[in-house]
């Protein structure tokens, strides 16, 4: 895929709870332009050399913050611009070259990229996005090169997962400008330069605003003293009658939580890739520890249950790092709305790695409690991934509800579908779907599968149909209180997510298998093979859970313990 050459649905993964395949969407499995990967391999390198030279992880560590020369450092590099244009300083670079940059610093230390993440997907996405000409001629080039360094001031005391109802509030003066009254807290490079910060003005429109340090009435706590991530500069942020002139004010009245939504559906790009990016890093630590230790007159590598948790981390690496690339390659091909897919590779991402590092640790035995090992300190800092940048599921539930949402108004244009009607509405349906499916997956869902993935294709094509067929079944039972029975939407979520990275596998062992480019098909197809087996298993068992649970177990037990504890 090239810029702007995508054909497909507003959005692939919304497409598959309507029950439709794009197989042309996503097929050849998306490369990176001509000459990128030579710049991406460049950046890294220089990256690479300089910090070898002059960081020290644990340092900064101690210190609780990282060396303003590490920035500097960085900016002269270029890896602080990298997908801004070069106009404005930057490099340029795609989303998927982005996300490349992203997953070899997550690996080389998790604070760092999350502090040029903070940086550059969530501080200066929005006024790259949003801001007008003269303020991104004002701010970017700056901030491109790390002389000022960007923030995202969102989350509040009383308006965490819940955003919208932030209570900030910014009055609006006669000239333009905003006066701002409130405070944000846990907020990433906050006593750095520019901060976009959001509130509500006396109509309750969400404005965007970009604070800059030493403004008056500007107050910046004290850094939080945190289990990992020790060195981002996490601060409170307070506001008191802050005057925000107009040439600050992001976007329109009204436009605030747009932005901060859209800034954070690209900034889940890079935090889920650069996350499914480190679990190699896990997957090395374990190979060469337990490679080389012996336990039980063998090396702990020759265990059974040793090798299960080595392929675990192979294989779902090799799927899900399929699925995130995949996703920006969507992005960079001008795939248009992509929310739902970035919040499907920051759970899967941000959870896979999670699970690899118990694994690694684990595998690494009592050595990994200790301090000067590396495996605390991964633990430490990757932690809050699941729960910053939308809380993995409060995200679940978004991608159930955005992927139902287009089902649900289907399903109202074709008549009434509510609970009254139930048999008028399955003959309509049974005719519709079954016209869809024969029209969208005929004549075996993906062309283009290499003919050794038919069935792997066949499978994933049924479910598919099947994702539809139970949104609307749920729907159907629940209609608008469908938002209040998160089980179910739960397991849609991960059903659509598992579907998606089999679409992504295929597409990925098919080009690889076409262009004969793979070092090693034989290893290359058999972890694509066991990916689609188990991701296929996992949906199925979410689907029959749909049907057959215990959630109203579940309910009471959770009430009965909850009668024992007043608040
Ligand atoms: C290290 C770190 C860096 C951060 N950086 C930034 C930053 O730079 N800018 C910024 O604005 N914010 C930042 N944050 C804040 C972060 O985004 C919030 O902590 C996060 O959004 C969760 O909000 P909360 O802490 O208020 O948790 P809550 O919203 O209280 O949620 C707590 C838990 O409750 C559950 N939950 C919540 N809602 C639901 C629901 N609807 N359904 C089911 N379960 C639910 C989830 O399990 C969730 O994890 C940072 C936080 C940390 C710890």
């Amino acid at each position: 895929m090239t810029p702007a050459s995508y054909q497909g649905p507003p959005s692939f993964a919304k497409a598959l709870f309507l029950g439709e395949v794009h197989p042309g969407a996503v097929f050849p499995f998306p490369a990176l332009p001509e000459g990128e990967q030579e710049r991406v391999d460049a950046l890294v390198e220089a990256g690479r050399d300089f910090l070898a030279e002059t960081y020290d992880a644990r340092e900064a560590e101690a210190q609780g913050r990282i060396d303003d020369r590490i920035f500097r450092g960085l900016g002269e590099i270029g890896l602080l611009g990298l997908y801004l244009p070069q106009a404005y300083g930057g490099q340029g670079l795609s989303q998927t070259a982005y996300c490349q940059v992203f997953e070899q610093f997550t690996a080389f230390d998790p604070t760092l990229s999350v502090v040029m993440g903070v940086h550059q997907s969530i501080g200066t996405k929005p006024i790259y996005l949003f801001g007008t000409d003269a303020q991104k001629e004002r701010f970017l080039p700056d901030l491109a090169v790390g002389r000022r360094l960007a923030g995202f001031a969102l989350t509040e005391p009383n308006a965490g997962s819940d955003a919208y109802h932030i209570e900030s509030r910014a009055v609006a003066q006669a000239d333009g400008s905003y006066v701002l009254n409130g405070e944000k807290r846990y907020i990433g490079n906050g006593s750095k330069d520019v901060l976009v910060t959001f509130a509500r003005d006396d109509d309750g429109e969400h404005v965007a605003l970009i604070v800059e340090g030493g403004m008056d009435g500007f107050e910046v706590g004290e850094a939080y003293d945190t289990l990992g991530l020790r060195a981002n500069d996490l601060r409170h942020l307070t506001f008191h009658d802050v005057r925000v002139p107009p040439e600050n004010v992001l976007g329109a009245p009204g436009d605030g939580f747009k932005i901060a939504m859209e800034t954070l559906n690209s900034g889940r790009l890079s935090l889920g890739t650069g996350s499914v990016g480190a679990v190699r890093l896990m997957r090395d630590m374990a190979v060469e520890h337990t490679l080389s230790r012996h336990q039980f007159g063998q090396p702990l590598a020759d265990f059974e249950l040793v090798e299960a948790k080595i392929a675990w981390m192979e294989m779902m690496h090799y799927g899900f790092h399929a699925m995130a690339y995949l996703i920006a390659g969507l992005v960079d091909a001008g795939m248009p709305d992509y929310a739902v897919e970035t919040a499907m590779v920051k759970v899967a991402g941000t959870e896979l790695l999670w699970y690899a590092a118990n694994r690694a640790f684990q595998l690494a035995g009592g050595k990994a409690y200790l301090r000067d090992e590396a495996y605390e300190k991964i633990l430490r800092d990757i932690r809050v991934f699941p729960i910053f940048e939308g809380a993995n599921d409060v995200m679940r539930m978004f991608v159930a509800l955005s992927g139902l949402e287009p089902l649900g108004d289907e399903l109202r244009e074709l008549g009434d579908l509510g609970p009254g009607e139930p048999l008028q509405a399955l003959g309509t349906l049974a005719d519709y779907v079954g016209e869809r499916v024969g029209r969208e997956l005929a004549p075996g869902g993906f062309p283009w599968v290499d003919a050794d993935f038919a069935d792997a294709a066949t499978v994933v094509a049924r479910q598919v149909a099947r994702l539809r067929h139970t949104g609307e079944s749920v729907l159907r039972e629940h209609g608008e209180d469908i938002k209040l029975r998160q089980h179910q939407l739960k397991r849609l979520a991960e059903a659509a997510t598992d579907i998606f990275a089999q679409i992504a596998t295929l597409s990925r062992i098919s080009t690889t298998l076409r262009e004969g480019a793979a070092k090693d098909h034989e290893h290359e197809s058999r972890l694509a093979h066991v990916f689609c087996r188990r991701a296929a298993a996992r949906v199925s068992h979410n689907f029959d859970l749909v049907d057959e649970n215990d959630d109203s177990q579940i309910h009471a037990i959770a009430r009965h313990v909850y009668e024992g504890h007043q608040v």
